[in-house]
């Protein structure tokens, strides 16, 4: 009977999404009554929440009144458009975090109010973060995966809960080997010669560019490896169109690299297709809160060799599940090492598949939120 409202920026692509496209379910099948909405705002907002974004990831952006002035008020028009009553307000990331001042501040504040922090705050960028920090300690709760992520100016309780995958849906069910090879035929990639994966959306904390690098190192010691890239543009994601440009021109004409988007027809079931065909499954990010797409990897029984940051780090076992990697140079050793080693690869991705199953599943995610909503209602 439990009335939830969970608040983000993007109803498509991108880890945030994915997960309450799940959780929304699964609460209200347990009989917690949960609204999902998504916050609204123009391309201004957009452009000032990616700096945010990138700030507080450690990027030196520019930082200005003008930005601040747009922030507070398309967070102000999506918190007077908010209509109902909860028990319980869920709200992701920076982008809507400053609806509860708005609120507060017409006294109508209502139920208990969680932050749950998406991001990699290890680095973050001082004067972003001295913008949010005030309207973050307004909450009762702020939920980190990772407990480097906290900040030392955070005076409300925090919490400490690792996302998770789905096992059931249609990214992360088991595949046939028939529709596995359906799918590479439509993109022209060939089931016969190695193949390294990177699901992500094109964006300078995935290290794309490095990537392709690392792939074009491998090459020179496994010359028929083929790279698939693949990235969705999600609708709060600005920079998504030029990054890919730029990913593009690194590429050049190599006939090896795939670069795909959600306008190629990549989804879901695309995206399974490609992370079952792989032989390595790669997340070169050099900042991560968790990167779901590790996680769908280690699923699908895949060595992973992921960028030694945030929450990859939580989720690779070095040298057990996969490889943590802090250069092009040391990804693309990882990978000549594991495409020559068939009984390695199959060692690590079972491994890979256990640890998932132990830690990283929905239900286990969705347990830890109800022990924190107990003691935050009770
Ligand atoms: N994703 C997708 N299609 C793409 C790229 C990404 O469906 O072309 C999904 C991916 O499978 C994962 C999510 O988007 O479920 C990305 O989440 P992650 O935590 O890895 O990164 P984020 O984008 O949130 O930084």
């Amino acid at each position: 009977g439990l009335r939830l409202l969970q608040v983000n920026s993007t109803a498509y692509g991108g880890g945030v999404a994915e997960l309450l496209t799940t959780h929304v379910a699964l609460l209200n099948d347990l009989g917690i009554q949960t609204t999902w909405a998504v916050i609204e705002g123009a391309d201004d907002f957009f452009a000032v929440t990616k700096s945010v974004h990138n700030g507080l990831q450690g990027m030196d952006v520019a930082w200005t009144p003008a930005m601040e002035s747009i922030y507070r008020e398309r967070v102000k028009a999506n918190a007077e458009a908010l209509d109902g009553e909860w028990d319980l307000v869920l709200i992701h990331d920076p982008q809507p975090a400053g609806m509860l001042e708005v609120l507060e501040e017409r006294g109508v504040r209502g139920g208990r109010w969680v932050w749950r922090c998406h991001i990699d705050l290890s680095h973050t960028n001082e004067r972003v973060w001295s913008f949010f920090e005030p309207m973050v300690n307004r909450y009762d709760t702020a939920i980190f995966t990772l407990a480097e992520f906290a900040q030392p100016g955070l005076t409300l309780p925090l919490a400490f809960i690792p996302p998770s995958i789905d096992p059931t849906t249609e990214k992360n069910r088991p595949l046939g080997d028939e529709a596995v090879r359906v799918v590479l035929a439509r993109y022209d990639v060939d089931p016969e010669r190695p193949l390294a994966v990177q699901v992500s959306r094109f964006d300078p904390w995935k290290d794309p560019l490095g990537v392709i690098d690392a792939y074009r190192a491998a090459r020179e010691h496994v010359p028929d490896l083929q790279l698939v890239m693949a990235g969705s543009m999600a609708s709060d994601d600005p920079e998504g169109q030029e990054y890919l440009r730029r990913t593009a021109n690194h590429a050049g004409e190599d006939p090896g690299i795939r670069l795909l988007t959600d306008s190629d027809g990549v989804s879901h079931h695309e995206v399974n297709a490609f992370q079952h065909a792989a032989d390595v499954v790669i997340q070169k990010s050099t900042r991560e809160g968790f990167g779901l797409v590790v996680a769908e990897g280690m699923w699908k029984g895949k060595p992973v060799i992921g960028g030694n940051v945030g929450g990859i780090r939580l989720q690779v076992a070095d040298g057990e599940t996969g490889f943590l990697v802090d250069s092009a140079a040391d990804c693309a050793d990882g990978l000549v090492r594991l495409l020559g080693d068939e009984q390695l690869r199959s060692r690590m991705g079972t491994a890979g598949r256990e640890r998932v199953r132990e830690r990283f599943l929905s239900l286990r995610e969705l347990e830890d939120h109800l022990r924190l909503f107990e003691s935050l209602v009770s």
